[in-house]
């Protein structure tokens, strides 16, 4: 009806969203450029393994430091380079720079993993296998140290293509995690169909458990079950002790969060990681 239409209308012509628009094609206009000039960078956020306490790895998490408009969060860019089929030399950039930074914890001998967030849009990419094993080779870094972060509702939604790319990553020897987890419709059937090595679990349980008995259960089932059919278990958003603490008693593998360190330049996590006890290779 006419009121309906108005309405439509009216949202379609929606300032703010055309603003929103500009803002995201201008972003995209400058994207291969802040990449070359350092605008874009990698921070790395420390994981740590329960057991002992050590850090273990880290997730590499792309920033723009924009000159006009400051931070520019991941959330804003990658999800506009994804919509506009410009996430290749992003995900290459972020890949390579995480693979190099790998490398050389391993050539100090330490023990240590990296993860890198896996846009599902590039799983349904016939080249990505093939991009991933030349910088992963460029590197010298073993497959085995890298761990590809695909979010629970971008597999769900994904197809066969999308499957066969985990599976042929997985034979590669490369790790994935399903990240952001609890978030999308989880099942049994689909934590069989998805071929993860890892369960990442969203930080809107993990900071809850400690006050709601339904989140605990949450992410203890969770545990249960990824433990059970020979997955490990990472929490993200840890930011208190008293979540810690909780994690280790529910048998959770790995940590991740504001508590053990921020998402930081690769030279702050060099340094603390030589204050503090990493774990060595063997
Ligand atoms: P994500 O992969 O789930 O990353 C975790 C987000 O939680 C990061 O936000 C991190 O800074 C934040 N975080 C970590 N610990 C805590 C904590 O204790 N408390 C709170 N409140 N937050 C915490 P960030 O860096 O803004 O990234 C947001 C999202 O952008 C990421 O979510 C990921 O989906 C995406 N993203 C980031 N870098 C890349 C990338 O290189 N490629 C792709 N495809 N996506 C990326
Ligand atoms: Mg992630
Ligand atoms: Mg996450
Ligand atoms: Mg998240």
């Amino acid at each position: 009806d006419e009121a309906a239409s108005e309405g439509l209308r009216w949202k379609a012509y929606d300032p703010a969203k055309l603003a929103d628009a500009e803002w995201k094609l201008s972003l995209l206009g400058q994207l291969d450029s802040a990449i070359d000039s350092g605008e874009i960078w990698v921070a790395y956020q420390p994981q740590i393994e329960l057991a002992t306490g050590a850090i273990c790895g880290a997730e590499a998490l792309v920033r723009w430091s924009h000159p006009e408009k400051g931070q520019v969060s991941p959330m804003e860019f990658v999800l506009a380079a994804e919509q506009h089929n410009r996430i290749d030399k992003l995900t290459a950039f972020v890949l390579g720079d995480a693979l190099r930074a790998a490398a050389d914890f391993a050539a100090q001998g330490l023990a240590f993993d990296i993860a890198v967030n896996m846009s599902a849009r590039l799983l349904e990419k016939p080249g990505l296998v093939a991009m991933v094993q030349n910088l992963l080779a460029d590197s010298g870094l073993s497959a085995e140290r890298l761990t590809l972060e695909v979010t629970e509702s971008a597999a769900m939604d994904s197809g066969r293509a999308s499957i066969r790319t985990l599976e042929e990553i997985g034979s590669l020897g490369i790790n994935v995690s399903i990240d952001d987890y609890g978030t999308g419709f989880s099942t049994l059937e689909y934590f069989k169909k998805i071929p993860a090595t890892e369960v990442k679990i969203d930080r809107s349980f993990v900071q809850s458990i400690d006050r709601s008995a339904s989140d605990r259960v949450m992410v203890r089932s969770t545990i249960e079950l990824a433990h059970s059919l020979g997955r490990s278990v990472v929490a993200e958003g840890v930011e208190t002790p008293e979540i810690l603490n909780e994690l280790i008693a529910l048998g959770c593998d790995k940590a991740q969060g504001y508590l053990i360190g921020r998402p930081m330049k690769l030279t702050d996590l060099a340094n603390l990681m030589r204050d503090q006890p990493a774990v060595r290779a063997a």
